[in-house]
C-alpha cells in the first residue's frame, strides 16, 4: 500500500459521503476539510461525515494543507474546482466526465502537466478485476483478433440521485454519467475510438429533466488496424436485470456478467472451441480503494494513475460525440 494523503474534498456530494470517504479511510488516508457552495451543507457534511474543517470558501479549501484534492461537485464546477486545486499546488483526482467540452478537459490536463502534478479521473471499472484480467486474455490472443464488444450498462438510477443529472446544462444525463464509464473500459480494450453513432430518448417515467435517460450508441475503433465495433445500452430506467459485457474475437468470446457495477463483483467465463470455463478473479478489493492507492503511488512518483488527464479527455471524447450524434442525427467523425 502507498503513503496515505491528506485530503480536501471539493463538493458535499453523495458520491464522497457513499463511496469515497470510507475508501480513503480504509487506506488510511485522511480528510482534512470539506467544501460546499452553501456553508450550512459543508457543516452539515462535516459533522456527518467525521471532517475537522468545513467551508465554503474555495481559496480556503484549496489552500488548507493537504496533498490532494477530490472533485466531486457538479459536473460543470469540475473544471474551475480542478484548476483552482491545481494552482494551490494540490494533485487531483477529479469525478467524471472532467468537463462539459473538451476544450476544457484538455485546459485541465494542460494546467496538470505544466505545474507538474497529478489529474486523475474516477473512473471505476477499468481497473476493476473483471476488465483488468478480461484486457489481459485479449493482449494474450486468448479470444484471437478482436471482432467486436457490447456493454449492457442500464440500471435503475436510485431515487436520492435523480436530480441535476437530468438536466442538459449541468449533468448531460445517462451519456455523461454512464457512456463516459464505458468509454473507459472500451478505449483501453480496443484502441482509438473513430466513429460514434447514437440514439437517445426520455423514457423513465419520473425524468422531468431535458436529458435522455437511455441511449444506445455503435462506436467504431480501429485495433492494430482492424475494425471493431463496440455497442453499449446506458438507461437509468432499468430495474430488473444486471449488468455484462461480451468481447468477441475470431478465437473465443469473453463474457462478463455483473461487470459494470460500483461493487467489486463480477463473474468472467472464456468461451472457445474447447468450451467454456469460468475465469477465476479475485474481486476482494473495493474499486474505489483501487483508484485512491494507485493515485497516491503517482503523488509519490512510484505508480501511475488508473485513469490519467488524458485519459479522462478521451472518455469525454466519446461521451459528448454520443450527445452530437443524438442532436444531429449522424454519426460523428472522431479522426
Ligand atoms: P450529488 O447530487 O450528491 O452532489 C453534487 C452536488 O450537489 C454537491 O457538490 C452539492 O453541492 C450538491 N448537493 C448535494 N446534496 C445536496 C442537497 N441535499 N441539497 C442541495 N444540494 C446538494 O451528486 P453525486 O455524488 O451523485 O455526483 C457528484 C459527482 O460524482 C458527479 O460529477 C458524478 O458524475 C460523479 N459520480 C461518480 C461516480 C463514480 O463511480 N465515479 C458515481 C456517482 C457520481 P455543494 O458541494 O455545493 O454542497
Amino acid at each position: 500500500m502507498n503513503r496515505p494523503l491528506r485530503w480536501v474534498l471539493l463538493g458535499a456530494s453523495d458520491i464522497a459521503a457513499s463511496r469515497m470517504i470510507p475508501a480513503m479511510r480504509a487506506l488510511g488516508h485522511t480528510i482534512e476539510v470539506v467544501h460546499s457552495s452553501s456553508p450550512e451543507r459543508a457543516d452539515s457534511f462535516a459533522t456527518a461525515n467525521g471532517i475537522p474543517m468545513a467551508t465554503s470558501d474555495l481559496a480556503v479549501a484549496v489552500s488548507t494543507p493537504a496533498d490532494a484534492v477530490y472533485v466531486s461537485s457538479y459536473n460543470d464546477l469540475h473544471r474551475s474546482h480542478t484548476l483552482a486545486a491545481l494552482a494551490a499546488g494540490k494533485h487531483v483526482l477529479s469525478e467524471k466526465p472532467l468537463a462539459l467540452s473538451i476544450e476544457d478537459a484538455e485546459e485541465m490536463a494542460t494546467a496538470a502537466e505544466a505545474a507538474n502534478l497529478i489529474l486523475a479521473v474516477n473512473h471505476h471499472l477499468p481497473h476493476s478485476p473483471v476488465h483488468r484480467v478480461a484486457r489481459e486474455l485479449v493482449e494474450q490472443g486468448r479470444i484471437g483478433r478482436v471482432l467486436s464488444a457490447r456493454i449492457a450498462h442500464a440500471v435503475l438510477l436510485p431515487e436520492r440521485l435523480r436530480g441535476w443529472r437530468m438536466e442538459d446544462a449541468r449533468g448531460g444525463g445517462v451519456a455523461l454519467d454512464i457512456t463516459c464509464h464505458d468509454a473507459s473500459v472500451l478505449n483501453p480494450l480496443l484502441g482509438r475510438p473513430s466513429r460514434v453513432s447514437a440514439m437517445g430518448v426520455r423514457q423513465a417515467p419520473w425524468n422531468e429533466g431535458s436529458a435522455n435517460d437511455s441511449v444506445m450508441t455503435i462506436i467504431e475503433y480501429e485495433r492494430n488496424g482492424h475494425p471493431v465495433l463496440a455497442q453499449t445500452h446506458d438507461a437509468f430506467s432499468v430495474e430488473f436485470e444486471t449488468t455484462s459485457f461480451t468481447i468477441h474475437g475470431t478465437e473465443g468470446s469473453l463474457v462478463g456478467r455483473n461487470a459494470m457495477t460500483q461493487d467489486s463483483t463480477g463473474t468472467l467465463e472464456l468461451v472457445t472451441a474447447g468450451g467454456t470455463e469460468s475465469v477465476p478473479l479475485d474481486v476482494g478489493r473495493n474499486l474505489y480503494e483501487i483508484i485512491l492507492d494507485a493515485f497516491a503511488g503517482a503523488a509519490d512518483g512510484t505508480a501511475s494513475p488508473t485513469v490519467t488527464g488524458r485519459q479522462g479527455v478521451e472518455t469525454l471524447r466519446v461521451a459528448l460525440a454520443v450527445l452530437e450524434s443524438i442532436a444531429t442525427g449522424r454519426s460523428v467523425d472522431l479522426n
